[in-house]
């Protein structure tokens, strides 16, 4: 089993990199990727990555350690908050967790329904088709369960069209599951990788949502990611 989205102490965890990992040892995990937001402001990042390589190091015989990033999309342009150098992080992960409204500004959610779904599906668009370095798409449909957004079948397929054109891996997020996933899923399964993240922000969040990782991999592993052969990613 894998888990590639677990937050630690250096962005908004609870829990030292280190217990995380020894979590998903005890938990079983094969995989796991340690998960931080960054944004361009972010100091620690190289304190970061040395501490992943330790555990990596550290730990090899028993579980393989990624280091992964995740960076908002900032605006309607697709445009994320991060910095070139974060790139040699294994896992770059965008993500839309408030709906642009441009010049600068975010839906506070009072918007009519219609705005705040086209502007998700147009921010969204944009950061998969002008972000080649970002590898992978975090909790796709948080901002249509934020804001109850219908989502119908055309919706799916176009962006499950897009998501297949643009290669990048798609996470099936056990903290946002949304009812019109698995339709998404199925369109996708076999064209993209897919990754299963738990987004835990702690080694008891990692306990609680077990289960639901275990029925996650049964249903959709064998069309998961599990090794990224990235050069120096040890
Ligand atoms: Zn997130
Ligand atoms: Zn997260």
């Amino acid at each position: 089993m894998i888990d590639l989205h677990i937050h630690s102490t250096f962005s908004d965890g609870k829990d030292f990199p280190e217990d995380m990992v020894r979590a998903a040892i005890a938990m079983g995990l094969q995989t796991v990727a340690l998960c931080e937001h960054v944004r361009q402001t972010t100091g620690w990042f190289p304190e970061y990555i040395r501490e992943v390589q330790r555990l990596k190091q550290k730990y090899k015989k028993i579980i393989r350690v990624y280091s992964a990033i995740e960076v908002k999309v900032v605006d309607l342009a697709g445009n994320i908050d991060t910095r070139p150098e974060f790139f040699v992080a294994d896992i770059v992960y965008a993500a839309v967790h408030r709906v642009p409204l441009g010049k600068g500004e975010f839906c506070s959610g009072q918007e009519d329904r219609k705005t705040l779904k086209s502007n998700w599906l147009s921010c969204l668009r944009a950061a998969i088709l002008h972000n080649d370095h970002v590898t992978a798409l975090a909790h796709l449909f948080l901002p249509a369960i934020q804001y109850g957004l219908e989502i119908n079948k055309s919706d799916i397929q176009n962006l499950a069209q897009l998501v297949a054109s643009s290669e990048k891996a798609v996470e099936i997020s056990l903290k946002y599951g949304h009812p019109a996933q698995d339709q998404f899923f199925y369109l996708l399964a076999g064209k993209v990788p897919f990754t299963i993240g738990s987004d835990s922000h702690s080694v008891q969040e990692m306990l609680e949502r077990k289960q639901a990782l275990e029925i996650a991999w049964k249903k959709w592993g064998r069309f998961c990611e599990c090794r990224i052969d990235r050069a120096g990613s040890g």
